[in-house]
């Protein structure tokens, strides 16, 4: 699968920016995994939640949860008219000594649907401290006690979008903007 520059924007909260950040230290070096919960405009995702899953089985692969519990998940959320599923996010670590980044496996694009939004988050160790920034390649990044965090958003095109997006192979990035650590 093939990745592009997207032209849609990622809102992430301070109280998501802070649950990604946590979620992923909190099981480090194991992978977190987790649901976001916002909802949708024509050109941004605004996250407004990133809840952990608690029963997700945590490995250095991938790390899944069982359709029971993710029906009830769905079931529940329904009752928030206002949040939407807008997709998942998990982290990916230093495995031995390759350093983590944040290119999604093919595992973590099986199941993607249109419109589903994926963040991931690469955390390495990292001696040095790095101020946050965003980047060209559209993450942001920056260290925070010893790790250093890059952040990246996927989704694929839904499929009333334009032509040339519709290839169902190519997912696209989208600009993470993250007003709490990059003015
Ligand atoms: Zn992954």
């Amino acid at each position: 699968m093939s990745v592009k520059k997207g032209d849609i924007e990622v809102f992430l909260s301070e109280n998501v920016f802070v649950g990604l950040i946590l979620s992923s230290v909190e099981v480090y070096k194991k992978e977190c995994f987790g649901l976001l919960l916002g909802y949708k405009t024509p050109n941004k995702y605004i996250v407004e939640h990133a809840i952990p899953y608690q029963s997700a089985r945590r490995g250095h692969k991938w790390i899944e949860l069982r359709g029971d519990k993710w029906k009830i998940i769905q079931e529940v959320v329904h009752h928030f008219p206002k949040l939407d599923m807008l997709g998942d996010f998990h982290s990916h670590t230093m495995y031995r000594d390759v350093r983590a980044d944040v290119v999604l496996s093919e595992e973590d694009v099986v199941d993607m649907y249109p419109d589903e939004l994926q963040i991931v988050l690469a955390v390495n160790e990292f001696k040095r401290s790095m101020p946050w920034t965003s980047n060209p390649d559209q993450t942001i990044s920056g260290t925070i006690n010893g790790f250093h965090f890059k952040i990246a958003a996927y989704y694929l095109p839904s499929e009333d979008t334009d032509e040339d997006k519709r290839n169902p192979n190519t997912l696209y990035t989208a600009r993470i903007n993250c007003p709490f650590f990059i003015g």
